[in-house]
């Protein structure tokens, strides 16, 4: 048996409880993408101090705020329609223009190149909360430390492992882009100019290199250290908490979690979106507010976007099940309990 095989094996052997084969095996990442990692990370929560620290007595400009609520729309949009509805799961065909926009907004969320998050995304989708998902709760298992053990994983410690998702193997369509693979390759530079821009402009508005730090913390690194937080929730919290009224496929425990739905855009309607992968709209209830599909139904009226793939209701309610509210430890349904397969990622 080879070693894929053996892989393959131990991920059928999963019980839906336990930790992960080899979950505590895993090996740190070398020192240079530790470093790097870190400074990503822990840069925007060291200015969130300096902006306190600067802004105490005095308040905060509504210059800065209004720079920081803009860029975290524009950026935000970009991860969440062009990275995800778009690039990832294909939901809708964009105007090539409109698709290189949304990549270049996206990257300049500071949350990798626009490839290697797609190729990490699709394979959370191919594996989710079993052996082989990048980034589950569940890797230490379902009781309460590894529970919570999981979820720093989830939500932050899955980026300090070395643990390569292969491009080649699972974004094989955006390596054959010409276009995506500048904008990946700008990464670099768009998270750069993430940073100038706020600071160009409060320097600009306020006509003070004061007023360009200020807006430099707030609209630049806070703003960046809120989107990565709700993006890296829904990686966490919207597979532990919250309610799961979809079916998904075996072991896959996402959730609609509706405090995030504003500020993720929509996306912590995680439940309906892990059932429906490939739909332009995660917010299958009425009701449930979803930024990103209105957006992209704006885009549709425009004639931006075409081939949009908005949910079917009859399929739709064949997915539903009794609402319930879960706790951590809750295991999938058992009439969820489908053989595990492997779909096309692109489509998972
Ligand atoms: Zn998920
Ligand atoms: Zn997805």
């Amino acid at each position: 048996m080879t070693i894929s095989e053996q892989a393959v094996e131990r991920r059928q052997d999963y019980d839906g409880s336990s930790p992960f084969p080899g979950a505590e095996e895993h090996a740190p990442a070398g020192w240079a993408q530790v470093a790097l990692t870190a400074a990503i990370v822990v840069l925007p929560f060291v200015a969130l101090g300096v902006a306190i620290f600067l802004g105490w007595g005095r308040g905060v400009a509504l210059t800065d705020l209004l720079l920081a609520a803009g860029l975290y729309v524009v950026t935000g949009l970009g991860v969440t329609i062009g990275f995800h509805r778009l690039l990832t799961h294909a939901s809708f065909t964009a105007r090539p223009w409109l698709r290189v926009t949304l990549a270049v907004a996206g990257s300049m969320g500071f949350q990798g190149n626009v490839i290697d998050w797609v190729a990490v995304h699709r394979r959370h989708h191919a594996f989710t909360d079993r052996p082989g998902d990048p980034h589950s709760p569940y890797r230490y298992g379902t009781g309460l430390r590894g529970q919570l053990r999981g979820l720093a994983h989830a939500h932050l410690g899955w980026l300090f492992a070395d643990d390569p998702t292969p491009a080649a193997r699972y974004a094989p369509d955006l390596l054959a882009d010409p276009a995506m693979t500048r904008v990946a390759r700008a990464f670099p530079a768009l998270c750069a100019l993430s940073l100038a821009l706020p600071f160009l402009a409060g320097w600009a508005i306020t006509g003070t290199l004061y007023g360009g730090l200020t807006a430099f913390l707030w609209a630049g690194l806070i703003r960046v250290a809120l989107l990565q937080h709700v993006t890296w929730s829904v990686n966490s919290l919207c597979h532990v908490i919250g309610t799961r009224p979809f079916r998904t496929r075996r072991h896959d425990r996402a959730t609609n979690l509706w405090p995030l739905a504003l500020l993720s855009f929509g996306e912590s309607w995680h439940n309906g979106h892990h059932s429906e992968p490939s739909c332009a709209r995660h917010g299958l209830d009425r009701g449930q507010l979803d930024p990103s599909a209105g957006l992209i139904g704006l885009f549709e009226r425009l004639g931006w976007a075409s081939d949009v793939h908005w949910p079917d209701h009859e399929r739709v309610q064949r997915r539903r099940h009794a609402v319930m509210t879960v706790s951590a430890t809750r295991q999938a349904p058992a009439y969820a309990k489908r053989a595990g397969h492997e779909a096309d990622p692109r489509r998972a």
